[in-house]
């Protein structure tokens, strides 16, 4: 890391007094920078030529003292600071010292003197590095074009400038860029001139002065970008001024950003509408970068797209037109959570990620109800509660304790349960209370900091429930884990009464603490004949009795809606009735009636037949995430209790139930298709083939792999011969079924590709290869330049979904680690447990993981944390699959077999021969 000595003006190394007037400097922070020194505005300057290696800077910053001082704290990384200098407030310019603090990020800047309190302008003159994992300003090469990007969020601002790299400073930024004449260059406010320099090579360019912004979302980029202007978005009721809107993407693919900015007016009159808050910025630039580590960035007025979820053409998936539209509503909604109103420190980040993944799936709703955005928010607050159900999960709003915390502070619970409990507590209030607190909030807070306490308390005021509301949702902040309430309904007469008990919802196998503590809105549908209705109880006790309106009920659903962050448990006689009322359900009630039986069935209640059995019911849904809804079961039980006939049955049972349905819809998308059919024919078709590997299904797919690759004899590439929303499956499935041939043609296709959607397929299908040989060409394939840092892992996650390689994946980990990790991004590196821990499930496997990751955790920023799941995720799977033991599934076989004329002995060969 930084092992570079001390960067001084050189004369001034050896001038500083080391006695008289100067205090000993204190600690170097380990957290927080110190209370006494606040940055008030600061002067970025950059000289940036995206063809050289290096950059230039120089930083001028405006700081308040508080009190008398001979130094300050700040952040860099990485820069090679040649000159500091400090301004008093008298104007007197001095020579300072700038000492960079090994591996904290931590700058130490020493005065000559002591400055009295008040105003001083610190200046830097430095270079640095473009940096090489996607950090700070970084640089990506496609072709012979070179374009240099920005991602500052969270701590990375400090390897581009130095500055108080925190977000409780907001400060005006202004901006210049120094850059050759012939590349384009944004910031994240409007250009207001441009100055050629004498020699006519270069150009330096003047942005107008941010508003206040921490230094996360400071932004620039520089390169041969397209630039598609849209037509300004038109002032309305709420903001007096058009906005200019502009789209960038790389050289050549500017007219890919049409639909996208078509959408964009419509998503920013939505959040302006409910928010009552004008879009705070001057303009607003969409920028597709050619690599990025995340998925977006939501800079003040400049929001970074990694260019797969931006643009988009008429060969693109329907999936790729939903992803993109809702990552776009997300970074959208950040310029008012998040860049209007900023939280004072990491550990409220969840009020930004959970507040923009919130007001997405509303805009979603609200703007195209055919994405189902219900629906899809349900589904990753479900993939969320397997997280959250580990005793080494976070809370929402974790504290912090160093970089590794800060870096890791960006997952599911952050934004998806953080999500779910705002809108659990927004059905409970209702919407227009709701909408009133965060109203209150924001326009409160505006270009300013606010904090969980500051939200907790606007919305406990609109809503009227003050501390009650306040203690509730403290409940699902302040402590990990998902409640696991008890609900049974009595009847007397024409009198019912519901109990409700709660505990913490906890897998088999996981051993921790069930003790009630939370308190909670449940909200439950009561059903009597044809009619239902809903009422709502609070959980607050060990043990509470409620009277039910309305009588002795036939049935009910203790999550009506589906809006509730908790599971539930009811006796197997409710949940048959529950079961019998599936047509008056709700699709997210259906879904949620399923993870109910998972839910039991994780924590060992159920048996693998309560599950295999319900299958057929959920099935026939036109909903994807209905009848997918046990896909996730299914395969745990395939996978990890059932042997090879086992599974040959298991397969057989999945294509009997699913492939009618698929070959029912048909294999290519046709015009009259619904939204919700192009998506369930995707997800079964990739279930079939590649997890049940059902030899009809495989070949239709490999007939359009084959097509897309030009191995059907015409000898030419065209992707868009295959289904789009199939390609990935087909290509992957091509691979597996044509060797070597198919294996080479996707590479050579990958050498030329330049649609970063289809380079996510391609490399999937390199990676989906069961061929030892070919197998081991992929790894190696993974570290070569030509695959940019921001698609790797889909590569090697197709690679661990094959059981076949993972015993040779685990042995190329071993001996290529170090170039491996040194490709990921800082914050993907705590990551790299989880990502080769793909179907570990006993406790040799788990010791095996840690004997090799432990000794190497320091060097996996948030490493910690991502092992201690693992282990605990793999260790849980061992003692679930001996607690069912194969009997379990033995019996369900045997009953099966005999019942059921799918499992004809023929089916199961015709499957068997499908495997290789
Ligand atoms: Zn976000």
């Amino acid at each position: 890391m930084l092992l570079r000595a001390v960067f001084v003006a050189c004369v001034l190394a050896t001038t500083v007094p080391a006695a008289a007037g100067t205090a000993a400097a204190d600690e170097v922070p380990a957290g927080k920078l110190p209370a006494d020194a606040t940055p008030r505005h600061y002067s970025l300057h950059f000289t940036v030529d995206p063809h050289a290696d290096r950059f230039s800077g120089e930083t001028r910053i405006r700081v308040q003292l508080a009190a008398p001082a001979n130094h300050v704290w700040l952040h860099s990384e990485h820069l090679d600071i040649a000159k500091a200098t400090v301004t008093a407030a008298n104007g007197e310019t001095r020579l300072a010292t700038a000492i960079p603090h090994a591996d904290s990020g931590v700058l130490e800047v020493r005065f000559e003197r002591t400055l009295p309190a008040g105003d001083i302008d610190v200046a830097f003159e430095y270079t640095a590095p473009f940096n090489a994992t996607l950090e700070g300003a970084y640089k990506v090469k496609v072709g012979d074009d070179a374009y240099i990007i920005t991602q500052m969020e969270p701590i990375s601002a400090r390897y581009a400038f130095p500055g108080f790299d925190e977000p409780r400073f907001k400060t005006p930024f202004d901006i210049t860029l120094t850059v050759p004449t012939d590349d384009v260059a944004v910031a994240n406010t409007r250009q207001l001139d441009a100055k050629p320099s004498a020699d006519g090579k270069w150009k330096t360019l003047t942005f107008a002065t941010t508003k206040p912004l921490p230094t996360y979302l400071v932004a620039f980029a520089v390169g041969p970008w397209d630039v598609v202007d849209a037509p300004p978005i038109p002032a309305n009721a709420v903001r007096k001024n058009a906005i200019p809107l502009r789209g960038l993407a790389p050289r050549g693919k500017g007219k890919k950003l049409a639909w996208i900015l078509g959408e964009t007016p419509a998503v920013i009159k939505f959040y302006e509408d409910y928010t009552a808050q004008p879009y705070p910025f001057d303009k607003l630039d969409l920028l597709g970068a050619p690599d990025f580590s995340a998925g977006a960035m939501e800079n003040a007025g400049l929001i970074v797209y990694r260019d797969a979820l931006l643009l988009l053409d008429e060969h693109s998936p329907a999936e790729r037109y939903r992803s993109v539209f809702n990552v776009n509503a997300h970074e959208i909604a950040h310029q008012w959570y998040g860049d209007l109103v900023t939280v004072p420190w990491w550990d409220d980040i969840w009020l930004n990620e959970a507040f923009a993944t919130w007001a997405q799936r509303k805009a979603t709703v609200a703007l195209k109800p055919e994405y189902f955005g219900d629906l899809e928010s349900l589904e990753y607050r479900l993939a969320t509660m397997k997280n959250d159900s580990l005793l080494t999960a976070r809370k929402v709003r974790q504290p912090i304790n160093g970089h590794g915390d800060i870096e890791t502070a960006f997952d599911n619970i952050t934004y998806q349960k953080g999500a779910s409990v705002l809108a659990m507590f927004e059905t409970w209030v209702g919407e227009d209370a709701f909408r009133q607190g965060m109203r209150d909030y924001l326009a409160s807070h505006r270009f300013g900091s606010g904090s969980s306490d500051d939200l907790i308390a606007s919305l406990g005021k609109a809503s009227g429930k003050g501390e009650v509301f306040a203690s509730s949702m403290r409940s699902f902040l302040d402590q990990p884990g998902i409640p696991l309430v008890h609900v049974e309904v009595a009847c007397r007469d024409a009198h019912a009464t519901l109990s409700v008990g709660q505990s913490r919802y906890l897998p088999y196998g996981v051993l921790g603490e069930r003790v009630p503590r939370w308190s909670g809105p449940m909200c439950t549908r009561f059903g009597h004949g044809a009619r239902s209705d809903t009422q709502c109880f609070v959980f607050n006790q060990p043990e509470q009795r409620f009277a039910v309106e309305g009588g002795c009920p036939d049935w009910y659903l203790p999550n009506a809606q589906a809006r509730g962050y908790y599971r539930f448990e009811m006796t197997s006689a409710d949940m048959d009735r529950l079961g019998g009322a599936m047509a008056h359900l709700s699709a997210p009630e259906q879904v949620v009636y399923a993870d109910a039986l998972n839910g039991a069935f994780q924590r060992g209640a159920l048996g693998p037949a309560a599950v295999l059995d319900a299958m057929p019911h959920l099935a026939d849904s036109d909903t994807p995430q209905v009848a997918t809804a046990l896909f996730a079961p299914f395969e745990w039980i395939r996978e990890e209790l059932a042997d090879d006939t086992a599974r040959s049955v298991l397969d057989a049972y999945a294509s009997s139930i699913y492939k009618p349905r698929l070959e029912k819809l048909g294999y290519r998308r046709t015009e009259r298709d619904a939204s919700t059919t192009i998506a369930l024919r995707a997800r079964l078709a990739e279930f079939l083939a590649l997890t049940v590997r059902d030899a009809g299904v495989r070949n239709e797919l490999a007939r359009q792999g084959r097509a897309a690759l030009g191995l059907d004899g015409s000898g030419t590439v065209d992707l868009s011969r295959a289904d789009s929303d199939l390609l990935r499956s087909a290509l992957r499935v091509t691979v597996q079924e044509d060797g070597a041939r198919a294996f080479e043609a996707v590479q050579k296709e990958f050498a030329v590709n330049r649609d970063t959607a289809q380079r996510y397929a391609l490399l999937a299908a390199l990676g989906a290869t069961r061929d030892r040989t070919l197998a081991e060409k992929a790894r190696d394939f993974g570290l070569d330049p030509s695959v940019q840092i921001g698609e790797i892992y889909n590569l090697y996650d197709a690679q661990m979904n094959e059981p076949e390689n993972r015993a040779a994946m685990w042995q190329w980990l071993l001996a290529h680690y170090d170039a491996y990790r040194t490709r990921l991004p800082a914050f993907r590196r705590g990551n790299m447990p989880k990502t080769f821990a793909d179907g570990r499930c006993s406790a040799a496997d788990a010791d095996e993981l840690s004997a090799f990751f432990a000794p190497r955790i320091k060097d996996l920023v948030g490493g910690d944390r991502g092992l201690g799941q693992t282990l605990e995720t793999i260790r849980q799977c061992a003692s679930l699959r001996e607690h069912i033991g194969q009997r379990a599934l033995a019996g369900w076989i045997e009953t099966h077999e005999t019942h059921s004329p799918a499992n004809a002995p023929g089916a199961a060969a015709a499957k068997a021969g499908g495997q290789h």
